[in-house]
């Protein structure tokens, strides 16, 4: 599936490098908020932020998830599809349904960018929430956005990646 709302890859880099407040991955500033309990700390990321108002934001655990967290991944499709109402997000072990708390924490991450008017997102690729060019489906790796990145998108926020730094 393309990204309805996603923009090259300069042009993403570039709404980054103008932005004054940025949504960013909790993760990605060195929170061990992880489902395997660690944090995903990135210095290009931290770089790309020096003198930016950052607005940190973990949607697992906003949406009620504990740390550690049994891996989610998505079924039947990604996050656009999660949110047209055709796709889940299953635990990869036990399937157990974790949809709705992945739609909980995506809806708190569009809440805080717009309390603190932020026009970008900068968030973990890969991630069933926060991957914003891949996630996994069924154990594989595929195009697509997560959950939390497709309704920012939808609602004109510039989503960018750790990966497009
Ligand atoms: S990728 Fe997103 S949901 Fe996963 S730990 Fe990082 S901030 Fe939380």
């Amino acid at each position: 599936m393309t990204d309805p709302g996603s923009s090259a890859r300069e042009d993403r880099v570039a709404a980054l490098r103008e932005a004054r407040v940025v949504l960013v991955s909790a993760c990605l500033l060195g929170e061990a908020c992880r489902f395997d309990g660690r944090s995903k700390r990135s210095e290009p990321v931290m770089a790309a932020l020096e003198g930016k108002e950052v607005v940190p934001m973990c949607p697992e655990v906003g949406g009620g998830l504990p740390i550690p967290r049994p891996p989610v991944e998505l079924s039947d499709g990604t996050g656009v599809d999660v949110w047209a109402g055709r796709a889940r997000a299953l635990e990869r072990e036990a399937g157990v349904d974790r949809t709705e708390a992945f739609l909980r924490g995506a809806r708190m991450a569009l809440e805080a960018a717009r309390k603190f008017g932020a026009t970008v997102a900068l968030l973990k690729e890969k991630s069933p929430s926060c991957g914003s060019q891949h996630v996994y489906e069924a154990g594989k790796l595929r195009s697509g956005e997560g959950i939390t990145a497709a309704l920012l998108r939808a609602e004109g926020i510039t989503v960018l990646s750790d990966e497009d730094l």
